[in-house]
Formats: structure tokens, sequence, C-alpha cells
């Protein structure tokens, strides 16, 4: 049986995923020696000074020689270019797989590139906050939540149970779906939520007969929450909705007409309709508690998280 552990893993993108998981592999034993790259030489250069890193290569092609797991953790847009970069230094039997927030277009563009003899494993956890850089990251990001791999068919068995295992190990449940239903799955849970959330902030920003400081002031009443979803980084997210195009317009249509039904009950007072359909989503609220995926507590159970500025924290 496969423990997980790895003697030598490579991170291609060293921000939030790729710093939380080098200090959650660093945490379980996971990895003999984690070399790094990013592309700038300052992030470089703070993941060493951190420590979560034990070594950083200027290139990926250089980053990724001899090592037996290599995860591209930079945004989806720039996997198929790195894909292509690193071909011909990936070592025979090594594993690579990802962190992208989209599966069906990492497949696409990363795919053609993965030398025979190499294991490509997509995969994708699901964790994350709105911080970015490798200062944000910290060994406890993928506890309890879930990781879901999508090996192709005919994915190599040991493989697949040794990045299964890498992932239960850093703290993850791991699931396992095809590509487009977890596209599917992620449209509905995040990237539709990230896109009313921008929309949102966007339409109060635009606002000119309410002020802004009294959006911020109230924002206390609702809209704070959605700022937090708003605040994630734009190149990610550019990248995830040009990536996962045809599910999130899919889901993007159902909200349209969901919302057109709500628009519609306020405008004929139709209270009977807005109470049954107020009273649905509060039970979702109430599973996703019982699932250990939140907590009841107030202010949706947040506390305030110190990023790690050592190897010991
Ligand atoms: P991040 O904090 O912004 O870090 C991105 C890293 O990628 C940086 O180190 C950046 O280097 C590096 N990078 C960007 N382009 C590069 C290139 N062409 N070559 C080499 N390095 C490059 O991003 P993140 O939040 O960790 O997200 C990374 C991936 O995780 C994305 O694919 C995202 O979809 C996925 N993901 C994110 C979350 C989340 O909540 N954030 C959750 C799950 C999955 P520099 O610092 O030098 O620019």
């Amino acid at each position: 049986m496969s423990d997980g552990a790895f003697d030598r893993i490579a991170l291609i993108g060293l921000g939030l995923i790729g710093s939380s998981i080098a200090w959650a592999a660093k945490r379980a034993g996971l990895a003999g020696h984690i070399v790094g790259t990013a592309r700038s030489e300052q992030t470089r250069e703070t993941s060493l000074r951190l420590g979560f890193v034990d070594s950083v290569a200027v290139t990926p092609a250089e980053a990724v020689e001899d090592a037996d797991l290599v995860i591209l953790c930079t945004p989806v847009g720039t996997y198929g270019a790195l894909a292509q970069e690193i071909q011909d230094t990936l070592k025979p039997g090594a594993i690579i797989t990802d962190v992208g927030s989209v599966k069906t277009a990492v497949v696409r563009d990363v795919g053609p590139f993965v030398p025979e003899g190499v294991h490509f494993i997509p995969a994708h956890p699901v964790a994350g906050t709105e911080y970015s850089g490798p200062e944000s990251g910290f060994a406890e990001l993928f506890d309890n939540r879930w990781c879901i791999l999508t090996p192709p068919p005919g994915a190599d068995r040991g493989a697949v149970d040794q990045l299964t295992n890498f992932w239960r190990r850093c703290g993850s449940n791991v699931d396992f779906m095809t590509p487009e239903h977890h596209d599917l799955v992620l449209a509905v849970v995040s990237h539709l939520p990230h896109l009313i959330a921008y929309n949102m902030v966007g339409t109060a920003a635009d606002l000119e007969e309410v002020t802004q400081t009294e959006v911020i002031k109230y924002s206390a009443s609702g809209f704070r929450d959605s700022t937090r979803i708003a605040a994630s980084d734009p190149t990610m997210w550019r990248d995830i909705f040009l990536n996962n195009r045809e599910a999130v317009l899919e889901i993007l249509g159902r909200f349209t007409e969901n919302i057109s039904a709500l628009q519609r009950a306020i405008r004929w007072g139709e209270g009977d309709a807005l109470f049954d359909a107020f009273t649905r989503t509060r039970a979702i609220r109430k599973q996703i508690i019982e699932a250990g995926q939140d907590t009841a507590e107030p202010d949706f159970g947040r506390t305030a998280r110190k990023a790690p500025t050592d190897k010991t924290s």
C-alpha cells in the first residue's frame, strides 16, 4: 500500500495553494525535498525565507528534473504552456498533477504534452481563501476539506493510490469524478457564487445615490460577506471563467430563470412563493453545517488566521 510520500516534490507556482501544499506536506512528513519555482525572483526568495521549500529553481523545466511528484499551482490559463515547457525534463514514472479549479480544460491543455511513462492525474483541492501569494499559505488549509481527483480512464492504479494518500495525509477527504462532472459541480458551488459576488459588489460600487461610505458603514447587513468573495484574485478568476465557459453559462441560465421568478413574486406580492423559496435554501445551510463544512457560529464561523512565518508554525 502506498504511503503518499515522495522523495522529491516540485511545485510550480508558490502562491496560496502551492505554499499551503508545501506546509501540509512538511507537517505530515510527505516530502524528502521540496523544490519550488515561480515567475518572480521575489516570490522564490520569499518562499525560501519562509522555509516551505527546500530549494528553488529559476525555470519550471529545471524544477521538475528528478521530481517524483510535480504539482502545477499556477492560474489555469498557464498550464498548457507550462506542460509544454517541462515535458522533456519530466522523470519517467513521475506523477504530474495540478490544483486547477477547472478540469476539462486542464485535460485538454496538459494532456497532449504528458510523455509516455509519466502519470497525469488532475486534481482540485476545494479549499481556499481570498488571499494570494507565498505568505498566505498555511498547513491547515486542506484539513477536512475535499480534494477531487479526475484520473483519466486507464490511469495507473498505483499512481492514483499514491496521490490519493498524499492528499489524505495533507488533511483532505478525497473524491473521484469525471472532469465534466467536476466542472458542473464547481460551477454551482463556486464559480456562480463568485460571479454573483463580483457583480453585487460592482453594482454597489456603481451606485450614485447611495454613497461609498454608506455602503461600507452598513455592510454588515449582508454585503460584507460578498466582498470577501469578490476580493479573490482577478487573474485566477478570469482564467476560471474563460476555461469553464459551458458549465458556467448553463448554471447562469438557470440562475437567471430563478431570479426572474423571484422578481415576479416581489412585483405581484406573492409572499408565499418568497417564503417557500427562502425556507428551501435554509435547509441547505443546515446540511453544510451538519457535514462539517462550516460552523453555526455567527460571522460564518470564520476566525482570524495568521499566515505561518517560519517552518515550525
Ligand atoms: P496565487 O496565490 O496567485 O499564486 C500563483 C502562483 O503562480 C504565484 O507564485 C505566481 O508567481 C505563479 N505563477 C503565475 N504564472 C506563472 C508562470 N507562468 N510560471 C511560473 N509561475 C507562475 O494563486 P493560488 O490562489 O495559489 O491559485 C493557484 C491555482 O490554484 C489556480 O489554478 C487556482 O485555480 C487553484 N485554486 C485556487 C484556490 C483559491 O482559493 N485561491 C482554491 C483551489 C484551487 P509570482 O508570485 O512570481 O507571480
